[in-house]
């Protein structure tokens, strides 16, 4: 069983479609994927449909943008309720923030001398896709002002990049307690890649996270080096957190390869028996007619 939770398509920032993601991962030899837009489910009707014809379970999931302390943290959330209204709610006011920031990013660009115009970065978002910093990346290659996204964001579009623009998001204690709500779980995305000039989270803050309900963290990215991975890992165990592994996929907008990183079969069955739990909780009671 290869099994690969991590992955985006054109549902936000991935160059796949959700029916081809699922193609290339069975292709890749992998049995189940999670499709993971950001702060987004619109891929998931598509995804599993291809599941179907590809024989490939996919698990439905979110990477939710959070914020703390002006710094973005990633927190993906698995087998939740689509229909949930706090979460629904929630995704969509950080889906119109991003439209806003993404605007004002192409107006610093052009005040500092990298005219882009917003139409342009509009016609690299596809129909319905969350809208990101690497569609702005997108129209710079197509305007020929770099070669691809990853020097887009080492030139320009980084976190500490003068064109930088924030976007709300919720905290992620309260996104945490969002997905718990809406039945499924919740696992820390990353934590420890580099950022800012630091080695990722603080111990501290993923140990609150721990104590306001979430469930796993990831270990094995391409973004963690060998000391980050192990970091998670023991971190994780500690707090009594399950453990994960993923690529983080998008396609041909980043390097990494489906399945490059993988989670145990024993893990993903915990994150199932865990939601099943959740759902049970906010279930209104069955005597209630
Ligand atoms: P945003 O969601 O708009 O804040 O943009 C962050 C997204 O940009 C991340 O989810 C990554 O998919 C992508 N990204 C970050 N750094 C790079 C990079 N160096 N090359 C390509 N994509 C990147
Ligand atoms: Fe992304
Ligand atoms: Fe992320
Ligand atoms: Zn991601």
């Amino acid at each position: 069983m290869r099994i690969d939770l991590h992955c985006h398509s054109t549902a936000s920032d991935g160059t796949d479609s959700p029916a081809e993601l699922v193609k290339a991962a069975a292709a890749a030899g992998l049995d189940t994927i999670a499709i993971t837009d950001h702060d987004t489910f619109a891929g998931w009707a598509e995804a599993a449909a291809a599941g179907v014809r590809h024989g490939l379970t996919v698990v439905p999931g979110a990477e939710i943008s959070c914020e703390r302390d002006s710094r973005s943290i990633h927190l993906l959330g698995y087998l939740v309720d689509p229909q949930d209204g706090a979460l629904v709610a929630a995704l969509a006011r950080a889906r119109d923030a991003r439209a806003t920031r993404l605007e004002a990013m192409v107006e610093r660009l052009a005040a500092g001398g990298i005219p882009i115009a917003y139409a342009a970065v509009l016609a690299h978002v596809p129909p319905g896709a969350t809208p990101g910093r690497p569609h702005i990346a997108d129209a710079l290659v197509a305007a020929g002002r770099v070669a691809t996204r990853d020097e887009a964001f080492a030139r320009w579009l980084h976190d500490d990049s003068p064109y930088y623009v924030r976007h709300y998001a919720p905290d992620p204690a309260l996104a945490v307690q969002l997905v718990r709500q809406a039945g499924g779980v919740a696992v820390l995305a990353h934590p420890f890649a580099r950022a800012r000039g630091t080695v990722g989270l603080g111990d501290d803050l993923v140990e609150e996270l721990a104590a306001a309900g979430l469930t796993g963290i990831e270990a094995d990215h391409p973004d963690h080096d060998p000391p980050a991975a192990n970091r998670a890992r023991v971190l994780g165990r500690r707090l009594g957190l399950l453990v994960t592994g993923s690529s983080d996929y998008h396609g041909t907008g980043k390097t990494a390869r489906l399945g490059q990183h993988t989670t145990e079969p024993e893990v993903l069955e915990q994150l199932h028996t865990l939601a099943a739990a959740a759902r049970v909780r906010r279930a209104p009671s069955a005597d209630s007619g």
